[in-house]
């Protein structure tokens, strides 16, 4: 097949791309590497099924040939990211999603857009179904985010009622693993960071808050499975092993065996007070279940981030 993948240059976009070229697609990687790099697809650059094409998905995009998939990844997705480019934010996730859905119908191609566990906001149910509409402050800081999936998502159907285009939607929930950015934000590699480096570990408000947090492979497995299906969604995907942060921080903490102290700081405006997914539906519809567990996922990361940071010294003298 001939998969074009927007934002194919970030962390999860690199990892899909090399999964794809693993099963011998070609792909078209199309980033215009605002919060990603062309270092995270260097080692794909060399295989002739793929192609790294620098371009803003906002504005003129042109793919010649055929294309079977498209599979919609652009946009900023740490908070600290997505604060630093509210606007290029909505941009994406309106207009970017406005050419990708129009790229998916001129090619006749299938299209999946990468959606968020944000749509839910600050949820009231628990855990999260999809049949759940969420609870988002529409001019709060977050809404930059939440709102363009929100918005992505309502233009997704439309498309696919209107013009009959072949969608997917993908409700992804906190996904954590290699080429993660180490200052990205997320408290996954921020608190990895901190302990390999000896510094405190910087959690939010009284680290009560939670999340449920998906290692990179399982994410992928399900978009794969999803991609191939013909179900349209939207499905939850993500880990439901719910745990603290704080909890995170000191598991992060053991982990790599750091003496690190936790320093609590202000915790964000509308930062969800829980997160958990409901994957009935990725199981039913998909066969699709996440097979590592959170210690195995972290150990995995954190030696990705030691070599990183540190060409494997910090655990090894922690
Ligand atoms: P990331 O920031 O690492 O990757 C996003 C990529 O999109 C970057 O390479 C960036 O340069 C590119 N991009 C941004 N704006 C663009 C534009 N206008 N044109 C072309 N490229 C553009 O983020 P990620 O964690 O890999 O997330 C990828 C997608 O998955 C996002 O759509 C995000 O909303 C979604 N998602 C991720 C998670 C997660 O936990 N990682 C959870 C839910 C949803
Ligand atoms: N967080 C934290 N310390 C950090 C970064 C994040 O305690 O250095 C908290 C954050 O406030 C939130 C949780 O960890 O409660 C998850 O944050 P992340 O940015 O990883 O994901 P999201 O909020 O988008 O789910």
């Amino acid at each position: 097949m001939r998969i074009v993948v927007t934002g194919g240059a970030g962390f999860l976009g690199a990892h899909l791309c090399e999964r794809l070229l693993d099963r011998g697609d070609t792909v078209i990687c199309v980033d215009n590497f605002l919060t990603g790099s062309p270092r995270n697809v260097s080692h794909l650059l060399g295989r002739p099924p793929f192609r790294l094409v620098e371009c803003d998905i906002t504005g003129f995009v042109h793919v010649a040939g055929d294309v079977d998939m498209v599979l919609h990844f652009a946009s900023a997705a740490s908070p600290f990211d997505y604060l630093r480019y509210p606007i290029e934010t909505l941009k994406v996730g309106s207009i970017g999603t406005l050419h990708a859905l129009g790229l998916a119908k001129e090619k006749e191609a299938r299209f999946v857009l990468a959606s968020t566990s944000e749509v839910y906001g600050d949820p009231m149910e628990h855990p999260q179904r999809e049949t759940y509409w969420g609870n988002v402050n529409p001019v709060g800081p977050r809404s930059v985010y939440d709102e363009a999936k929100r918005f992505a998502e309502s233009l997704t159907t439309a498309y696919r009622t209107a013009h009959g285009t072949d969608t997917a939607i993908a409700r992804i929930f906190n996904t954590y693993g290699p080429r993660m950015r180490p200052y990205d934000g997320r408290a996954v590699p921020t608190f990895i960071r901190q302990a390999l480096n000896g510094e405190p570990l910087t959690v939010t408000g009284d680290g009560t808050q939670t999340r449920s947090i998906c290692y990179v492979d399982d994410t992928i497995d399900a978009i794969l499975a999803l991609a191939d299906s013909d179900y349209a969604g939207p499905v939850n995907i993500g880990n439901p092993t719910e745990m603290s942060i704080l909890h995170l921080a000191e598991t992060i903490r053991d982990l790599t065996g750091s003496t690190s102290p936790i320093h609590y700081i202000t915790r964000p405006e509308d930062d969800p007070a829980i997160r958990c997914p409901d994957i009935t539906l990725a199981g039913k519809h998909l066969g699709w279940h996440p097979r590592i567990d959170h210690l195995d996922g972290l150990r995995r990361t954190i030696d990705w981030f030691d070599a990183y940071l540190h060409g494997g010294r910090a655990r090894a003298t922690s």
